[in-house]
């Protein structure tokens, strides 16, 4: 091997082990054909930590994510833990996770396989060439504001939330949507609600100054309403689309129900340390240990796992390349099944990718 690339892997909970479980072999087999090493550090995380070590994120997992060259999870959650204590609650680990590591933006592409078209909610003409990156703000704005709750009485009674964002912030986020730009079509549609809040005022003046520092990037602007608008009636127009942690939460929730199958949708969450890769769906406990989950979305997690934090873009190049293949050739597990397709379990699905490889 002429290098060895280091992966914390947590399976987490539900169908999380099989999804992983498939992924892997995927990326043992495009590792071997380009003569790279996959050595996978099996940490838990979610329910499965909450059973073992009594808390959702134990140190031993922050203490590799953090050494590691990536990490890659499959989902965490689950009705066995719904009445434990709020403060260990399963999702708590993937909070934990992007504080320790510093993971300050959330990429996550929204892309519609030509094969795939008829599972979008939009006409077959509305996706056609839909294929854009929603460039999220992870650790800002008003998730992470002060907040009053509820106090008061009567018509009195009032609650409010802070949003603000520092220079640093915006600066830093407006910089992946510029990198993620250039690797792609090299356009940024800026997201914002500059004519009314003062927050939205400066995102846009950073976003226009990095539009002039960055002269190979196209820049436009949009208002959020707008934004969500365009999303569904012109959804092939986008490359990257940059936004504030609320908008970007919501704008990406659009983005996943166009594109039709939450199974296929993979995301990563990159900043200061290690990056995170995972696909878009939860735990999904209703199908777990039946092998039928589609393991779609983590392998395209895992793809760009290979692209942004492995430095290995051929492979994830080929990893793509074979899932669309897999789709083209009419293979599909049960969510995404329809009459006269070739319905397979989760480990045939990454068997056939591999077989495409
Ligand atoms: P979910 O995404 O797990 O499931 C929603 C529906 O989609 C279910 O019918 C499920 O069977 C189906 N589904 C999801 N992924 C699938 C796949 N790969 N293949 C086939 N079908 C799939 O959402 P939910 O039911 O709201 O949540 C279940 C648990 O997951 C909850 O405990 C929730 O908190 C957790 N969750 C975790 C994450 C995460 O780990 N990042 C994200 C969302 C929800």
């Amino acid at each position: 091997m002429s290098q060895v690339k280091n992966i914390v892997v947590i399976p987490g909970d539900g169908i999380g082990t099989e999804i992983i479980s498939a992924t892997r072999r995927v990326v043992d087999e495009a590792f071997s054909q380009v003569s790279v090493g996959a050595n996978w550090i099996e940490k838990r995380a979610g329910g499965a930590a909450i059973d073992v070590d009594g808390v959702p994120l134990p140190q031993d997992t922050i203490d590799a994510a953090k050494k590691a060259d990536a990490v890659l999870l499959g989902a965490v959650g689950g009705p066995k833990w719904d009445k434990v204590d709020p403060a260990i609650r399963p999702e708590k680990a993937i909070l934990g996770l992007r504080k320790e590591l510093g993971l300050f933006c959330n990429l996550r592409p929204i892309k519609i396989f030509p094969s795939m078209r008829a599972y979008s909610p939009l006409k077959a003409e509305l996706v056609d060439k839909v294929d854009f990156v929603i460039v999220r703000e992870l650790t800002g704005g008003i998730y992470f504001g002060q907040r009053q709750e509820a106090s008061g009485s009567g018509e009195q009674e009032a609650a409010w939330d802070k949003e603000e964002y520092a220079r640093y912030e915006v600066e830093r986020i407006m910089q992946i949507a510029v990198e993620t730009a250039k690797k792609r079509r090299g356009q940024v549609t800026s997201v914002d609600k500059a004519n009314v809040l003062a927050s939205s005022r400066l995102w846009r003046k950073i976003a226009e100054e990095t539009a002039q520092k960055n002269a190979d990037v196209n820049f436009d602007y949009l208002y959020v309403d707008n934004a969500a608008q365009q999303m569904v009636v012109k959804p092939g127009q986008f490359d990257v689309l940059v936004t504030t942690n609320l908008f970007g939460d919501i704008l990406s929730d659009e983005g996943a129900v166009i594109s039709g199958s939450i199974g296929l949708l993979p995301s990563a969450s990159i900043g200061q340390g290690t990056a995170l890769y995972e696909p878009i769906h939860g735990s999904a406990p209703d199908i777990m240990g039946q092998g039928i989950a589609n393991p779609l979305g983590t392998i395209l997690s895992a793809a760009m796992m290979c692209r942004y934090s492995l430095d290995l873009p051929q492979v994830a190049d080929k990893i793509e390349a074979a899932v669309e293949r897999t789709l083209e050739e009419g293979y599909r597990t049960g969510d995404i099944y329809t009459e006269g397709m070739k319905r397979v379990g989760t480990d045939q699905m990454a068997d056939v990718v591999i077989s495409y490889l």
